[in-house]
């Protein structure tokens, strides 16, 4: 790839070491989610060959540009024996009930820290990526956190910047705040991190008053947020504090865990608050754009939302019902020992698009983005 010029249509990073990935028969990241999208996006005739790009796994050596050698050897070994000692467990976050010793545990955050160190690269001379396996938001240089044991988004950001880049903007819409990335670029003034995320949820950092030396504006929202809330933050901070920045890159962690169905929050979203977002954010035209995928832990509401992601990116119509090749996809996910996954609505099989979900807009939500936009 001639990478002197601007990437001619968005380019999908994906792999196949997602699919019948578990990590364990209870954990929430026991569903499919990127092999969904893979699958719902072909059929619908979206992802040619030429748009997909098989995600490298990255070397331990270059995951050291953030991630500390003893920890990268400790992930290595667990993988290896399937087990871990005390002294690892309590030392690196490894082996926990949120972070399990399961079979692919280096190899698969290796493979999405590998396509968002290929996307910084790829976006050399500009363009758009999306990599839904990639937004593991809490990883730390020396730990796993919530589910994720590598930072992928920050090793995007680096590479980002090594390519180029230097003002990058990250926005994350995850119903979880950013702890890793707020650790990686706290401080930093090419840096601008606009996070939106439930308060009073884990990991409890992201207070509105956490302003990470000036360049983080985080932005704690009630239960049942909803679409209109959304639409307000969109256009009231994360679209103006984007522009003003006048970014070289613009990262979107698009994380499907603020939708309603989602069974680790409380937020009521539908996804087209999201599709709002990155339509929102493609239209700023930033000359490098990358788009991760993050939480999500109901096997449908992430499916449908990512694969709508990609429609989005690409300017696809979504078809008010689903052609029969697409439905299969969604009728043959199983989502065991959840009791919405014993009788999933109809529409979750036989559509894309949820119902808009507006509402009210909470006197906290207009206040704290008066916080937030007093420092713009
Ligand atoms: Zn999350």
């Amino acid at each position: 790839m001639d990478r002197t010029m601007p990437l001619p249509r968005p380019l999908f990073l994906g792999s196949e070491i997602y699919r019948g990935s578990s990590y364990g028969l209870t954990h929430p990241l026991r569903v499919p989610r990127v092999s969904t999208v893979m699958d719902l996006t072909r059929a619908l005739g979206w992802l040619s060959p030429a748009q997909y790009r098989a995600s490298p796994r990255a070397k331990p050596g270059a995951l050291e540009i953030w991630h500390t050698p003893a920890y990268l050897a400790a992930l290595q070994q667990a993988e290896a024996t399937q087990t871990v000692t005390p002294e690892i467990r309590d030392r690196h976050g490894i082996g926990t009930m949120s972070n399990p010793i399961y079979a692919e545990m280096f190899r698969r955050p290796a493979t999405a820290a590998g396509a968002s160190l290929l996307a910084g690269e790829l976006l050399a001379a500009g363009g758009i990526i999306h990599h839904p396996g990639g937004g593991t938001h809490h990883g730390m240089p020396d730990r796993a956190g919530g589910f994720c044991y590598l930072n992928d988004p920050v090793l995007a950001m680096l590479a980002l910047r090594r390519a180029g880049a230097r003002r990058i903007v990250y926005v994350d819409i995850d119903a979880h705040h950013m702890d890793g990335v707020e650790v990686g670029f706290a401080g930093d003034p090419d840096t601008r991190l606009i996070s939106v995320h439930e308060e009073k949820r884990w990991p409890f950092t992201g207070a509105l008053t956490d302003t990470g030396g000036g360049n983080c504006f985080n932005l704690p929202v009630p239960r049942g947020f909803n679409d209109s809330e959304m639409a307000l933050v969109r256009d009231a901070l994360i679209l103006p504090a984007t522009a003003d920045f006048a970014p070289d890159a613009v990262v979107l962690q698009c994380g499907a865990d603020a939708v309603l169905e989602d069974p680790l929050s409380r937020l009521a979203l539908s996804n087209n608050a999201h599709w709002a977002v990155v339509r929102a954010l493609m239209d700023l035209a930033p000359p490098r754009l990358l788009v991760l995928g993050g939480g999500g832990y109901n096997p449908w509401s992430v499916g449908r939302l990512w694969t709508g992601v990609w429609a989005t990116l690409n300017g696809h119509d979504i078809p008010d019902r689903l052609p029969p090749g697409a439905e299969a996809v969604l009728r043959a996910l199983v989502w065991e020992r959840a009791s919405a996954g014993r009788n999933p609505p109809e529409h979750w099989f036989t559509t894309l698009r949820d119902a808009p979900r507006d509402g009210p807009i909470h006197e906290a939500v207009r206040d704290r983005l008066a916080v937030l936009r007093a420092r713009l």
